[in-house]
């Protein structure tokens, strides 16, 4: 009887280990939690932008304009506390609300700008005509994102008020919202990661005071993006004009971020 009783125990242990060790080799397939991402949805999709976005986010909806945006649950929440206490802060002082400009951009929606700017269809700050691919590209690329490398496809970016620097600046209409946002945002989770071009060694797109990110998910999502793309897992090759000129500028684009965004966890 004794044997028979450690015998059954020893192969429960055994059991047990077997057990552990699918447990650790399932989760550890999974490098972000399931809610930070979208549980059921495909990973590269999400971070591409390939998928529908109501499967994912959320309605936004500006109160004065009154136009609806498509932002993550979590930054969405976030967003609503910022402008509330923005909006205690400015009585008296500034009439600028905040507004949301831009939001969730899927795959297609970024297709359209890209190719609209590649074709000259779209006003760039140069004309396109007599340039070669790799000109166009880099000259997209100091505003608008090539297809599936925009952090707009996360659902945690988005464009605030007015798409110009000057608007932010000393004596623009934005300057007390926008002094209020570098004091104030990263208590709310958002950071700007387009800041100054030379605080990120002069790499990637240039400085836009309207772009804001909330960091403790993109942050994440960075991260994941970076280490497909690096695994072959993302490819953009053939999938629309002027793709097969990008090569290895992607993870440049997407990595060239304001450092303050790492802080915010
Ligand atoms: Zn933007």
């Amino acid at each position: 009887m004794r044997g028979l009783l450690f015998s059954s125990g020893f192969i429960f242990s055994i059991l047990q280990g077997l057990l552990f060790q699918t447990l650790l080799f399932f989760f550890s397939s999974f490098p972000i939690s399931a809610d930070t991402l979208s549980g059921s949805l495909d990973t590269v999709k999400y971070l591409t932008g390939d998928y529908n976005k109501s499967e994912m986010l959320v309605k936004f909806e500006n109160k004065i304009e009154k136009n609806i945006f498509f932002l993550r649950k979590d930054a969405a929440n976030a967003l609503e506390k910022m402008m509330e206490a923005y909006d205690i802060d400015r009585e008296n002082i500034s009439k600028q609300h905040i507004f949301i400009s831009s939001a969730f951009r899927s795959f297609s929606d970024q297709k359209a700008i890209w190719e609209g700017k590649y074709k000259g269809d779209r006003k760039m700050r140069e004309s396109v005509s007599g340039k070669t691919p790799e000109q166009i590209i880099s000259l997209i690329l100091e505003y608008s994102s090539a297809p599936g490398t925009s952090r707009h496809h996360w659902g945690t970016d988005f464009d605030l008020n007015v798409l110009k620097n000057d608007y932010y600046k000393k004596n623009g209409k934005g300057e007390f919202l926008y002094e209020w946002l570098r004091k104030n945002a990263s208590r709310f989770g958002f950071c700007q990661p387009y800041n100054e071009y030379d605080q990120r060694g002069n790499k990637g797109y240039v400085e836009e005071r309207w772009h804001w990110s909330y960091a403790p998910v993109a942050n994440k999502l960075q991260t994941e993006w970076l280490r497909l793309y690096k695994e072959g897992k993302l490819n953009f090759k053939g999938k629309y004009t002027g793709s097969d000129y990008l090569k290895d500028l992607p993870p440049v684009y997407v990595s060239s971020i304001n450092n303050a965004c790492a802080k915010i966890k």
